[in-house]
């Protein structure tokens, strides 16, 4: 059983740098140095989708800069607020596939774990932006029924941590949660998508780094670096242990327009995600969910991005731009014209 009352007996270090958050979008500004810039839509925008950032990610930013590419992901704007059709609150409709219960089995092989809805930074084009993570909290009991669909099901070898982001669990919640599942005898692979170690990377704590020596199954993590200026010299000294485990470390980003949309910044970041010993893995295509339509950027610029990107880099620097759309059998590379049933 996942102790869930208990973890909070013991707060840890990285929990404390969490707690000192910023939770206002006027005290971000006011540490940027940017307070006559705040208008009241910000407020209102971030009452719908509340506003989250880590101190340690507000010292990546540029002071005085409005338009800083970090700022821009976390910044809440008026354009959330107005409706934009083709975009909707639940574009992947995962709704659909929960069921209750927290598992998402979308793919062959592979299950996504939904752990927990909390994260340490709100993007403001997070497509669970409108999740009703609350109707979805897990009874406690409910860990083991979903290690007994994981347990009854042989086609599955490789477990995903999701939520939100599973680093927010504690140390020794994911302790008992890795525990359970290399138990079970037919899965190979763990794999855990995070951005907590982006923006704290104290999160990658020994503690964690135990959880994952004592752990069988072959491990990744996917981190979610969207910028050059997210691969901190923090970060890369925090993920030096996890490449010593032999943790494969990939990246997923988010093309967003004004933050990552030229070739400069996109070659820029597969470089150093690599000095950082991250291979890129996914540029994905922005869900097209309510309120982040400002970050959309056409497939037709996306490819023609890609092309770019493709023309500069080394192959195994170029990661696959990917769209997700509800029902197909797998992520899809664009075109779409490309793809096989
Ligand atoms: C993205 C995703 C996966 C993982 O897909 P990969 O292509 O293996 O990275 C698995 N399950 C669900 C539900 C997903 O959304
Ligand atoms: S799930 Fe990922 S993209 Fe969404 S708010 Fe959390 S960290 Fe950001």
């Amino acid at each position: 059983m996942i102790p869930f009352s208990v973890s909070t007996l013991k707060t840890e270090k990285w929990q404390q740098q969490l707690t000192a958050s910023f939770r206002k979008v006027e005290e971000l500004l006011d540490y940027l140095e940017l307070a006559p810039h705040l208008h009241p839509s910000m407020q209102a925008a971030g009452d719908s989708f509340s506003f989250r950032v880590t101190r340690f990610f507000a010292s990546l930013m540029e002071k005085g800069n409005i338009s800083d590419p970090l700022l821009r992901q976390v910044l809440p704007v008026a354009a959330e607020r107005e409706f934009v059709p083709g975009f909707s609150s639940d574009p992947l409709a995962d709704r659909s596939f929960h069921a209750g219960h927290g598992l998402l089995h979308k793919y062959q092989g592979r299950v996504l774990l939904i752990t927990t809805g909390a994260c340490a930074i709100n993007c403001r084009y997070c497509f669970r932006r409108h999740f009703p993570y609350n109707d979805h909290q897990l009874p406690k009991n409910h860990w083991q029924a979903l290690f007994g669909q994981i347990r009854e099901d042989q086609s599955i070898s490789e477990v995903i941590l999701s939520g939100g982001d599973p680093l927010s669990l504690s140390n020794s919640r994911l302790a008992t949660l890795v525990e359970e599942l290399q138990d079970i005898a037919h899965l190979r692979r763990l794999r855990i998508h995070s951005r907590l170690p982006v923006v704290l990377p104290q999160r990658l704590d020994p503690p964690f780094l135990e959880v994952l020596k004592k752990n069988r199954l072959n491990t990744s993590l996917v981190l979610h670096i969207n910028h050059p200026r997210e691969i901190s010299p923090e970060l890369r000294r925090a993920l030096l242990p996890l490449r010593q485990l032999g943790i494969v470390l990939l990246n997923q980003a988010v093309l967003l327009k004004d933050v990552n949309d030229s070739a400069d910044t996109q070659v820029t970041l597969n470089e150093r995600l690599f000095e950082a010993g991250i291979l890129p893995y996914y540029l994905h295509q922005l869900d097209r969910v309510q309120g982040a339509a400002h970050f959309s950027v056409d497939d037709h610029r996306a490819l023609q991005l890609h092309a770019a990107m493709q023309a500069r880099l080394p192959g195994y620097l170029l990661p696959r731009l990917v769209r997700e759309i509800p029902g197909a059998p797998s992520k899809l590379t664009l075109p779409l014209s490309q793809n096989h049933e």
